[in-house]
């Protein structure tokens, strides 16, 4: 193989390899309450909630960023069109406190 194959092998499989490991490390829309998976639109009142980061989640966060590693960063929820206005209430929790909590108003509710 000529040295200009190899430069554009190279090249190609990089490529690749950069849209599998965002494929596996980037969530999909999936709903962090019910599991239920949604195309995510601001319309229809579902997205993305930032809850507070505790110690360990901002650390992670930090290590990634170090490294430049792409991902789902901690602290952050899919949240489905039923579960979004509930779980933005308890964004001044971390996320592992805001979850039963967020299960919990469900059930009051129904
Ligand atoms: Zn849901």
């Amino acid at each position: 193989m000529g040295e200009k194959h190899k430069i554009v092998c190279v090249y190609l499989c990089s490529i690749l390899l950069n849209i599998f490991e965002n494929q596996l490390i980037m969530r999909p829309p999936i709903c962090a309450i019910c599991r239920k998976r949604f195309s995510p639109r601001k319309a229809n009142g579902s997205g993305l909630v930032y809850f507070k980061l505790s110690e360990e989640e901002k650390a992670r966060n930090d290590r990634m960023k170090e490294k430049r590693m792409k991902g789902h960063p901690s602290g952050r929820e899919w949240f489905c069109e039923e579960h979004y206005s509930i779980a933005q209430k308890y964004n001044h929790l971390t996320r592992g406190e805001a979850i039963p909590e967020i299960k919990n108003h469900k059930e009051i509710q129904d």
